[in-house]
């Protein structure tokens, strides 16, 4: 009888409708008083996608109508819609469910190795959609939260009286939105199942992302972005034993469930984990084999990136589970597996859910046992040395905050200092500087942010190979290996509890001048604040020192005589913007120091940028996105979209600076025609403009403005198989990974970077030839550039003969390229003075 559902299902939706019954078995012990999808939401689950607001009205009514469930409201995405999260479970459960929960996280506090798992609940998180174009999951989730809720079969009461079912029916509230309107507005009343239509071909930025175009599901360990936030809080608060995330591929695709590549798996996880990860696995082969669904296993997708929704779980003790449906991305499509229908891939994506469901039930004692154990393994109780991390900056206390509040985010415990400490020779202030017992609950997680791998079993990666956080975040970072244990007690003071926002302030008010050193993160925010109310801000081309103090490349300094401000209000703007951005301002009352004087010509004048940032079309929409909620959100630097398609109507000379962003023509998803005029932006810069372009724009400004060279790879297949020809390609990726470079600090692009030396991450192939002056060559790889991921000895080579960073003046302006990403899914926090220094300097440049 099912497989006869199966067969016939695609004859059945060409109109568009199924019944409940068909995604449901036995619908006879539904509880009438819990509302169905369609009461509420006013069409069949399939029928149309769910909007998130749809799918918000049908979560509060359900939690308003049974006692099974617990609603929680856990903050707002950037267009201000809820990340819900639905707790379910028996109704006893519920009435004490914070004594559940207390009793659970013990098993991830090794300090309570007796603990009696045998009657404990086990803890579900179960998780939808997270890229928006993927919709199948959060449609499915409609009808997993009504059946755990309306039906009254003894299978359910036993499946919620052992489990907690932490349910987030939407991980990407904004993205699902974006994409239900676009498959809504172009569907067809008699379904159209042609690939070309519109409906399955979506615009720039389509709905994968969130709203600053972010992958949400790269984000689990730098949890940036507010829909992670969320989904960290649920996490860190239960300690769920699995975690599932519902995903789409490609239409041509089947059902994929993990465990994934074996050899690809991140060394820090257990072969255990993933035999887990197996055995779980057999209850989707069993589900899915009864409604005679193709699936496979293993062959694609991996646990290596911690980044991830379903590989975060297993730095923790827990399982992460990734499914993957071939999409129908709109309503019903072709394929190579026949005609695709959106109610089929609901039903997939409902029986897994269910399957993870019965896998919990009935492995509940083990995959307890399993996080008690794993923990227990992190903290090591016998006298073995006392391993310890130490990190911070000398002066940047903006950038050591963000890092600390990473660490807090995911309940890492750490301390602060009670004496500055040298290690390896790099000194550690005791007021910016934090220690990291490696002895915790968290070891795992600890090592997951601050390793470095160059070595590989594969080298293919379904995402980036590297993501060390200390390189990411450019702070100076060292194991106390070195001390002995008193040592370390000695210089480890109180853990921290609540990290305090930075605060800067002004020493006092000055008739005459006042400055700041650039080396804090958020010095450009507070140089733009200033730029705006109209005042005059200067930065200094050398170095200088004044009483004994030095004052470093790119010191600003606002003197106070002749501005459009008065000194009081001058003085009273400063304290609030020192106040906002952490900022430390000195004032001033004499223009005499030892180095430059302030009156000096060598302090050279800074504009105020006004910025258009390109994109649409042809343009990578991460990296768009990424550039757009650094300025936006960050800096608060308003900046102008400009759409590739409406260029040619632009003025582009209100723009002091244009920045391209990772930009190609005939890019893989192009699907208009729109493409950039050449003579266009040449006119702009010609006349005066700044041009920013990244990665691969960096080849159209060759082909089409002004003439680069390049380093090029030129390697050909010996002895390389047809089977083996994907592998060869891949091997050739650079799909992200992190380089050493050394930074003239003289150089405007490189003011305020404290380090001699700059970590970049390259996630590209781009090698453009050095220049022959050296003063052209402010950022150079160093000689063993390599310091964590995966990248070709070949490409390595070219490497280390290239630049990332040129600048070429064209007529009145300037054309500024960097073929590295200086802003990388918004936790790359060391580069992306790169790009704030462009727009402020470049005159200097
Ligand atoms: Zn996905």
């Amino acid at each position: 009888m099912k497989k006869l559902f199966f067969i016939l299902a695609p004859l059945f939706c060409l109109n568009g409708q199924v019944q409940m019954d068909y995604y449901l078995n036995d619908m006879s012990q539904y509880n009438s008083s819990i509302p169905t999808p369609e009461s509420v939401i006013g069409h069949k689950v399939g029928e149309f996608h769910v909007s998130h607001d749809k799918l918000s009205h049908y979560v509060q009514e359900l939690s308003k109508s049974s006692k099974r469930v617990k609603l929680i409201e856990r903050g707002k995405t950037y267009e201000n819609r809820t990340s819900w999260l639905m707790i379910i479970t028996s109704e006893s459960n519920q009435s004490n469910l914070e004594e559940i929960r207390q009793q659970h996280l013990r098993l991830s506090d090794s300090k309570n190795i007796d603990i009696d798992t045998s009657s404990m609940p086990i803890v579900v998180y179960q998780g939808f959609s997270v890229h928006g174009d993927e919709p199948s999951g959060s449609n499915a989730s409609l009808l997993l939260m009504y059946h755990l809720l309306a039906s009254d079969s003894n299978e359910t009461k036993e499946l919620l009286d052992n489990t907690i079912i932490l349910l987030d029916p939407s991980f990407n509230p904004d993205g699902l939105q974006r994409f239900s309107q676009w498959a809504n507005m172009n569907k067809n009343q008699s379904l159209n199942p042609d690939p070309s239509d519109r409906e399955y071909n979506q615009y720039w930025p389509r709905g994968r992302t969130n709203h600053y175009w972010f992958d949400l599901n790269r984000d689990m360990l730098p949890n940036q972005l507010p829909e992670t936030n969320a989904k960290i809080e649920t996490f860190t608060e239960w300690m769920p034993n699995i975690l599932t995330d519902h995903h789409e591929m490609g239409t041509n695709s089947s059902f994929f469930f993990q465990p994934g590549v074996p050899e690809r798996k991140n060394p820090l996880i257990s072969d255990l984990n993933q035999a887990l990860t197996k055995e779980i696995g057999t209850y989707h082969e069993d589900a899915l084999n009864k409604i005679g669904s193709l699936y496979y296993s293993e062959e694609s997708y991996d646990d290596f990136f911690f980044g991830k929704a379903s590989t975060y779980p297993d730095a923790n003790g827990s399982i992460g589970i990734l499914f993957e449906q071939g999409s129908s991305r709109g309503h019903i499509q072709e394929s190579d597996n026949g005609i695709l229908t959106f109610p089929f891939t609901i039903k997939n994506q409902l029986t897994t859910a269910f399957s993870t469901l019965n896998a919990a039930k009935n492995m509940r004692v083990k995959l307890l046992n399993y996080m008690k154990d794993f923990h227990d393994n992190q903290v090591e109780l016998s006298s073995k040395p006392n391993e310890n991390i130490v990190f911070g900056k000398q002066k940047d206390k903006s950038t050591v905050f963000h890092l600390a509040k990473v660490l807090k985010s995911h309940k890492i415990k750490f301390n602060t200092l009670s004496q500055d400490v040298k290690l390896n020779g790099t000194t550690y202030s005791k007021n910016n500087s934090y220690i990291i017992p490696l002895n915790q609950p968290k070891r795992t997680l600890i090592r997951a942010m601050f390793d470095t791998q160059t070595t590989f079993n594969d080298s293919l990666f379904y995402d980036v190979s590297a993501w060390t956080f200390p390189l990411a975040f450019n702070v100076n970072y060292s194991m106390t290996n070195g001390l002995s244990k008193s040592s370390v007690e000695k210089i480890k003071s109180n853990e921290v509890d609540i990290l305090e926002n930075i605060v800067g302030s002004v020493d006092k008010k000055s008739e005459y001048a006042y400055i700041f050193e650039p080396h804090d993160y958020y010095a450009q925010a507070a140089v733009y604040e200033l730029l705006k109310k109209g005042l005059r801000v200067k930065t200094a081309t050398r170095t200088f020192a004044i009483n004994g103090e030095n004052f470093d490349f790119g010191t600003y300094m606002v003197s106070v005589q002749n501005q459009s401000l008065d000194s009081d209000e001058i003085y009273k703007l400063l304290v609030e913007v020192s106040s906002k951005t952490g900022i430390n301002v000195k004032s001033q009352s004499t223009g005499i120091t030892d180095g430059i004087d302030l009156g000096s010509n060598n302090f050279e004048i800074v504009k105020e940028p006004k910025i258009g940032l390109i994109v649409g079309e042809g343009v990578r929409s991460y990296d768009a996105g990424e550039i757009w909620h650094l300025l936006d959100t960050r800096f608060n630097i308003p900046i102008t979209k400009l759409d590739v398609s409406d260029l040619s109507y632009i003025d582009l000379s209100r723009y002091t600076h244009i920045i391209l962003p990772d930009y190609s023509e005939g890019y893989q998803y192009q699907s208009t025609g729109g493409s950039i005029n050449k003579d266009q932006i040449n006119e702009y810069i010609e006349d005066g403009g700044n041009l920013i372009a990244y990665r691969n724009s960096v080849k159209w400004v060759s082909s089409n403005l002004s003439k680069v060279d390049f380093h090029t790879n030129e390697i050909t297949a010996d002895d390389v198989t047809f089977s083996e020809r994907q592998s060869f390609f891949g091997a050739q990726q650079t799909g992200g990974a992190i380089f050493n470079s050394i930074i003239d600090k003289s150089h405007p692009v490189n003011f305020g970077i404290e380090s001699n030396t700059l970590p970049l991450f390259r996630n590209s192939n781009v090698y453009m030839t050095k220049s022959e002056q050296s003063f052209n060559n402010p950022i150079v790889y160093s000689s063993n550039p390599l310091m964590s991921g995966y990248i070709s000895e070949e490409n390595l080579s070219l490497l280390k003969k290239a630049t990332p960073f040129k600048v070429i003046r064209s007529g009145k302006g300037k054309i500024l390229l960097m073929t590295d990403n200086t802003n990388f899914r918004a936790f790359w926090f060391g580069t992306n003075r790169i790009l704030l220094n462009m727009l402020f300097h470049s005159n200097i440049m």
